[in-house]
Formats: C-alpha cells, structure tokens, sequence
C-alpha cells in the first residue's frame, strides 16, 4: 500500500513553496522507507524550482541531501534493517546494467539515472525529493551514515559533500598540492574542509572578505576576494587545482590564469546561463578546464566514511519547513552560512 506523506512543494515554476502531501510508493522487495529527520537546501533545488534550467515537473518537492532512519524494509532487502541511520542523495535508482553503472559512475547511467525529484521514476510516477517526512528508495541507491555524523550535518554532505570529495579526489587534491576553492557556499565550505583535509594548502576565493575568518577556521590557509583585481595580479600562476562551485556565469578565462603550468580548473557551480571563453586561456599553459556531477553510490559512501573519520559534517543553519521560501531568497543573496537544512519534524 502506498503511503501518504507530508511534503512541501512549489505547485508551479517560480511559486513558493508550500504544504502538502504526496503518496509514496509501497515498499517494494528491495526497498526501505525511510523516515526523513533532516533535508539540506541546495542551490540545485533552487534553480530547478524556478525552472532556471528548463521545464521541470509540477508539483516538485525538491530535496536530494537527505539523511533519516529506516522505519521499514522489503522482504529482499540485505544492506539495511529498521532502525539504521541512512542518506540518500541525488539519484534513486538506474538501470544498473550500463558501463557507467557498472563502473559505478550512476550518475551518469546510459539510459539516464532517476533523480531524487524532478524525474520519472521506473513506474512513470514523477520522483518527490527530501523535503518530506518519508521517503521510499531501493536499498541500493541509499547509503549509510556513520554513528560519528550527526544526522543534521550529515544531510547536506549528500550532495555537496560528494560533489566536490570526487574531483577534489580525481584531481588529487592532497599533500604538497594548492588548491583554491571559488565560492564559499554550501558545495565550497564543504570543499574547504575535505580539501584541508586530504591534505591540501587551501586558498578560498570569495567575492569579498566578510566570511573570512569563518574559511580560516573551517581549514583555508589564505583568503582572498575576487571583487579586488589586485588578487588576480597576486595569485597568477598559483594553484595546482581550482574548484569553482559558483552558481552564476564566471569569467573563467580570470581564474584559468591562476593556474600553474598543466594546472586544472574545475567546475561544479551549474549557473543557468552559457559563458564565453578565450581559448588561449587553457592552450597556454597546457590548463585543463574539466567539470564534475556529484560522484557514485560507492564513492558517496566512501566519502560519508571519510568524513565521519576526520569529524566533518557541514555547517548548517536548522530551518523550520515554514521559513523554505525566506532561505531560498537568502541562498541567492550569497547569504548562507553555511547549508540551510530543513527540521522535516516541523513539516
Ligand atoms: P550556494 O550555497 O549558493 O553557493 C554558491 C556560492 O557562489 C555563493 O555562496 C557565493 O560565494 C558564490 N557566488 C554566488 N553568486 C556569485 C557571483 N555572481 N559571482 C561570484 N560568486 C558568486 O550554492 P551551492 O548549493 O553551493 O551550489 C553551487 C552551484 O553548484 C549551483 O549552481 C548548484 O546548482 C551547483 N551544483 C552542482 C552539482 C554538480 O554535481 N556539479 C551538485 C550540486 C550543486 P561567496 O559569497 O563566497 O562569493
Ligand atoms: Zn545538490
Ligand atoms: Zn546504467
């Protein structure tokens, strides 16, 4: 028997946010329900309900950084029983058969991965995402969140966590390497803290020096701010890896000079408008400029690990469901410090 669960939803493009309830699936034999304690606000969940990267599907309840507790599972289920503490993040399934399934790169399955909200499930049914006080997910496509992560700070490293852990680890960020991160948001604080973390001399790039002492303290040995030309002058040449996690177009032929020699710039921010390039920018110094979309299930594992054996979760302001639309505005006003993550007891 399908569920019915409360949500918040924006019932069309650009409108707020509010409640309502959705039916979930029934649990099916390799599936749990989970009950969802906490749901981050990416800014992902805020270009999409706006429609800022094309037609999305209505009513959408966004929210792929989720973290709960399993309250049932199906008779097939190996991996997880009633009472484990559990995430799911930006897809909920995919047709496992493909290269990339196999290679465990899901996300970017041959036959196109089911995301968390705003797709179509297996059955045809449109996917509802976190902002949700339950969730219904085949146990291959949720993970499992280590006793040492708190739920609240774990929740957002779902997404943010492993969209910036794989490149930084693919580009290896590590010991002897520096490595800037551009933007200080949700995906940039995390990556400040993973890339101290493996090691790296971190260098952040924010548009002016107001969070500085926060960077500092979350593990960045310099800050600096873009909207001072003299940084640009200062930093030419620096950087083994760039990573640039801003949500709006970028003058990355700017950034691609702060590169060293054969140095890699990074993408994940995913703004909604295309940018233009001088590609003598990369031809010169034999740069790379490379992009990243969140990381595998295996990967997004490895991470949660990671992070729980170093002790770093996100920085996170709790929302009550009723105060989504004030945090979205606050999201796009670089007001964050650092994930807004939604109570889900509140919805
Ligand atoms: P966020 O919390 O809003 O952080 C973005 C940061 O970028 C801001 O805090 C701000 O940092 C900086 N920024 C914003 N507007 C800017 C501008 N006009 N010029 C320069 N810097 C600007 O967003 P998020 O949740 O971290 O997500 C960031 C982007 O990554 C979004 O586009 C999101 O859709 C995308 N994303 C991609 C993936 C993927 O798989 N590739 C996964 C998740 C999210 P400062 O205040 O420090 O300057
Ligand atoms: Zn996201
Ligand atoms: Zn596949």
């Amino acid at each position: 028997m399908s569920t019915t669960t409360a949500a918040y939803a924006a019932p069309a493009a650009k409108a707020p946010l509010e409640r309502t309830t959705i039916e979930r699936r029934a649990v099916g034999e390799h599936d749990v329900l989970i009950d969802i304690k906490y749901s981050g606000i990416c800014h992902s969940d805020i270009h999409q309900a706006r429609e800022g990267w094309g037609e999305a599907i209505f009513p959408m309840v966004p929210g792929h950084e989720i973290a709960g507790v399993v309250a049932e599972v199906g008779p097939g289920v190996t991996k997880y029983a009633v009472g484990d503490r559990v995430g799911v993040g930006c897809m909920v399934d995919s047709c496992r058969e493909c290269d990339n399934c196999r290679a465990g790169l899901e996300q970017f399955c041959a036959k196109g991965m089911i995301p968390t909200y705003n797709g179509l499930d297996k059955n045809g049914e449109p996917t509802y995402g976190g902002y949700a006080t339950g969730i219904v997910v085949d146990e291959n496509y949720v993970v499992r969140v280590p006793d040492a992560l708190p739920l609240d700070v774990a929740a957002p490293l779902l997404c943010a966590g492993i969209t910036t852990y794989s490149p930084l680890r693919y580009w290896n960020a590590g010991p002897g390497k520096k490595v800037a991160v551009v933007g200080m948001g949700g995906l940039g604080h995390v990556a400040v803290k993973i890339a101290h973390a493996l090691g790296a001399e971190v260098t952040v790039l924010s548009q002016s020096l107001r969070k500085k002492d926060d960077g500092l303290k979350l593990g960045a040995d310099a800050y600096y701010a873009t909207s001072d030309s003299q940084t640009f002058k200062e930093l030419a040449g620096t950087f083994d890896v760039i990573l640039s996690t801003v949500s709006a177009p970028l003058d990355f032929g700017a950034y691609l000079a702060l590169l060293k020699t054969g140095g890699a710039l990074v993408n994940v921010g995913a703004p909604e408008e295309p940018i233009s390039l001088n590609l003598f920018s990369v031809i010169g110094g034999n740069k790379t400029l490379a992009g990243s979309m969140i990381g595998g299930i295996a990967e997004t594992q490895e991470m949660l690990d990671f992070c729980a054996e170093h002790g770093l979760g996100a920085e996170t302001e709790l929302i009550g469901a009723e105060e989504i639309n004030e945090a979205y505005e606050r999201v796009l006003a670089s007001d964050v410090r650092y994930r807004f993550v939604i109570d889900t007891a509140t919805i």
